[in-house]
């Protein structure tokens, strides 16, 4: 390797955005980032950003809040704001593939968003005047944060089946990601979305207008979700117990690995 030119030192790092949803969600990333050295919180239109490092790795640290466009506005300022290297976004869906069971996860290859729906002016699920509809995580990204899920479950996967009292490990899948601005909690409305787009492995309300925010500025993105919930009947009693008891778990098993890997 070559001795890096003199220069380089002097160019600071940009960090990298770590979101998510709610505060569950971000597991004991913040609480992390305080005993590293410290946080500088910057408060921009309504939400706290925490500027800092976290396990070696320079990050800012948001919550977006719930629905697409509290994780547009939220993605673009981390943009702008704070020139974030690339964006990674961490929460629970609703399971909708046929193998996606509760206590998975999903790290999303391409996202789309269930609900764009111009028809017949555009075809259904393309965004209007952009002519797309799926929208690309960034490829190294996605294979990292896969990679830190899967030592997670190599090594907290049997401890975590435990606590759920299921027999199988947790399976990490890689695919589609559906988003729109709807809690799906019926077993119609699942069936639905899985006869209209039968590649959906998981569905939430965040992650598509992400990865449309980051196309647009040509900043990296990657989304990895817990499954909470199976999007039906059950699912807001399965999806409050999950939050409250485990997404934390899995958020912070899950960054820890990602970021010490990168820091
Ligand atoms: N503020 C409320 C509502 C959360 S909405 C609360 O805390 O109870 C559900 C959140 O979890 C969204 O951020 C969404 O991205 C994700 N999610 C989990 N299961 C989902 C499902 N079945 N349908 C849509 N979003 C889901």
């Amino acid at each position: 390797m070559s001795a890096p030119l003199p220069f380089e030192a002097a160019i600071p790092r940009r960090p990298l955005a770590v979101m998510a949803a709610l505060p569950q969600e971000l597991g004991d990333l913040v609480a992390a980032m305080r005993a590293e050295g410290g946080i500088e919180t910057v408060t921009h239109g309504k939400r706290d950003y925490h500027v800092g490092t976290v396990h070696g790795a320079p990050c800012v640290v948001t919550l977006a809040r719930v629905g697409k466009v509290a994780a547009a506005a939220t993605a673009s300022a981390l943009i702008h704001a704070f020139d974030v290297e690339a964006v990674v976004f961490t929460g629970v869906a609703g399971g909708v593939g046929p193998t996606v069971r509760i206590g998975d996860i999903v790290v999303a290859e391409s996202l789309m968003q269930h609900d764009m729906d111009a028809s017949p002016l555009f075809p259904r699920f393309e965004v209007p005047l952009l002519g797309m509809s799926r929208f690309d995580a960034d490829a190294p990204l996605t294979t990292a944060l896969a990679a830190a899920c899967e030592h997670f479950i190599d090594e907290e996967g049997a401890a975590l089946s435990q606590r759920f009292l299921t027999e199988a490990l947790p399976t990490v899948h890689r695919g589609l990601i559906i988003s729109g601005d709807q809690f799906v909690a019926s077993a119609t409305s699942v069936d639905l979305l899985r006869a209209a787009l039968p590649d959906a492995l998981a569905v939430e309300m965040e992650g598509a207008a992400i990865a449309q925010v980051c196309y647009e500025y040509g900043v990296p993105c990657a989304i990895v979700r817990t499954i909470s919930d199976t999007a039906d009947a059950h699912a807001p009693v399965s999806f409050v117990s999950f939050l409250t008891e485990i997404a934390g778990t899995y958020s912070s098993g899950i960054l820890r690995r990602f970021l010490a890997a990168r820091g």
